[in-house]
C-alpha cells in the first residue's frame, strides 16, 4: 500500500501507475473530487496515449492543476530504438530516473509473416529489474548483476510506450530480471494489465517466467489468476543446474517440478519448463532421457531455447540436428516440446541477450 500521507507538491509527485486503481480513486476522493475521475484519467493515458494532464480536456481545469501538482505519468525516457531489417522485432533502451537502463522488446507476428502464421499477435517482452542477480551463465543480463527492482510505473511504462502504435495482445515477463524477485511490483503490474479499469488484456495473454523461486511460485498460484507460468530448468539434474543457474543452488529440480505441478493444479493452466540448449553442456541424448524421466506424466510442456550468443566465447548453440534430436527424444517419451524460434538476434534482442550495452555493439 502506498503511503498517501505527506504528499506535497512537486517533490512528492507520484507516478500514477504506482497506485493501483482503488488507491487512485481514494486519493482523488480524499482531495474532494469525484471517484469517476480516476476512470477518466486512466482512459486518457491508456486509450488516448496522453502523457500530459493539461491535454485531458474533459477534466475541469482545477482538477487538472491538482493532478499536475500531485502526479507524473511517464516514468521512462527513450534512449535508443533498434529494429530488425524486417521490422518484426524492435528493441528499446529506456533510461530510468536514477540513470539505470533497461531493455524491452516488441515482437510482431503478422499473417503474412514468413516466421509463423499467428495472426496479428504482438508480444511485448518486458523487464522487471535493472540487471539481474541470478547469474545464469548463458544470459547477458545475469552477467551485469542486479542494480535494483523496477517500480510498477517503470514496468507499466514499457507497455504504455508500445501500446501507442499497435495493439498489444501478449505480454511476457521475460526481459531483464527475475520477476518473482520483484514480486509486489510484478503483481501490481499484472493487475493493471488485466483490469477492466486498466489495459483490459486477456489473462491468458500474459506469461511470467521465473528461474524458480519456489515460495513465490506458490504465492503466485494463490493469486488465482489465469496467467501462464514458465519455469526455467535448463538442466535435467541438480549437479548441472548448479553450474548453469549458480544462485539458485538450494532449489532442486524435483522442487521446481512439484511447484509447477501445484501451479497447474490450482490454476488449471499448463506450465512450461524452459530449457536453454547449450552445445556440449546440456544437449546430450542422456540429458534428454533424464529430463523426460522427470517430466513424463506431469502434463507440462518443454520450451527448448537454442542458445543465443552473447559476449562470451565459452558457449555455443547446438546444431539443428542436435536440437531436433533432443526434442524428438522428449516427444517419444511422452513429453511435449516446442523449439523457440529465434527473434531479433541481429539486434541482440533474443532470449538471454539483453544487457543495455548491446546498443553499442550491434548494427543500427
Ligand atoms: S535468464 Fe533471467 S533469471 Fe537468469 S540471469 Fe537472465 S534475466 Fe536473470
Amino acid at each position: 500500500m502506498i503511503n498517501l500521507s505527506n504528499q506535497n507538491l512537486i517533490d512528492d509527485k507520484k507516478y500514477i501507475f504506482d497506485y493501483n486503481f482503488s488507491e487512485l480513486e481514494e486519493k482523488i476522493i480524499e482531495n474532494g473530487y469525484e471517484k469517476f475521475r480516476a476512470t477518466q484519467i486512466i482512459h486518457w493515458i491508456i486509450n488516448k496515449n496522453v502523457t500530459n494532464f493539461d491535454e485531458m480536456l474533459n477534466l475541469p481545469r482545477q482538477f487538472r492543476a491538482f493532478l499536475s501538482s500531485q502526479f507524473k505519468i511517464t516514468a521512462l525516457n527513450i534512449n535508443t530504438e533498434q529494429s530488425t531489417d524486417d521490422a518484426a522485432t524492435t528493441k528499446i533502451l529506456f533510461g530510468l530516473e536514477d540513470g539505470s537502463n533497461i531493455e524491452t522488446v516488441q515482437m510482431k507476428y503478422d499473417p503474412d509473416s514468413i516466421i509463423d502464421n499467428s495472426s496479428h499477435r504482438t508480444t511485448i517482452c518486458i523487464s522487471t529489474q535493472a540487471g539481474c542477480a541470478m547469474q545464469c551463465i548463458f544470459c547477458a543480463t545475469g552477467l551485469q548483476g542486479l542494480k535494483r527492482n523496477l517500480s510498477t510505473s517503470e514496468i507499466i511504462g514499457q507497455i504504455l510506450y508500445f501500446s501507442k502504435t499497435r495493439k498489444i495482445t501478449n505480454v511476457v515477463f521475460m526481459g531483464m530480471g527475475e520477476p518473482l524477485a520483484n514480486y509486489e511490483n510484478t503483481i501490481r503490474s499484472i493487475k493493471w494489465l488485466i483490469s477492466k479499469n486498466g489495459f483490459n488484456l486477456r489473462q491468458r495473454g500474459i506469461t511470467v517466467s521465473t528461474v524458480g523461486l519456489v515460495d513465490k511460485i506458490e504465492r503466485l498460484a494463490q493469486e488465482k489468476l489465469q496467467i501462464g507460468l514458465t519455469i526455467s530448468l535448463h538442466a535435467p539434474n541438480n549437479e548441472l543446474r548448479k553450474i548453469l543457474v549458480p544462485t539458485n543452488v538450494k532449489t532442486t529440480i524435483d522442487e521446481l517440478i512439484d511447484a509447477g505441478k501445484k501451479y497447474q493444479e490450482i490454476t488449471k493452466r499448463r506450465v512450461t519448463f524452459a530449457y536453454a540448449l547449450l552445445e556440449g553442456v546440456n544437449d546430450h541424448e542422456e540429458h534428454a532421457i533424464e529430463l523426460a524421466s522427470k517430466l513424463v506424466n506431469t502434463a507440462t510442456h518443454v520450451n527448448l531455447i537454442p542458445y543465443n550468443p552473447i559476449d562470451t566465447e565459452k558457449l555455443r548453440r547446438p546444431s539443428m540436428n542436435k536440437i531436433n534430436l533432443f526434442s524428438k527424444i522428449l516427444n517419444e517419451k511422452g513429453v511435449n516440446t516446442t523449439i523457440r524460434y529465434e527473434r531479433g538476434t541481429e539486434i541482440a534482442a533474443a532470449c538471454g541477450q539483453l544487457n543495455t550495452s548491446s546498443f553499442n555493439n550491434v548494427k543500427k
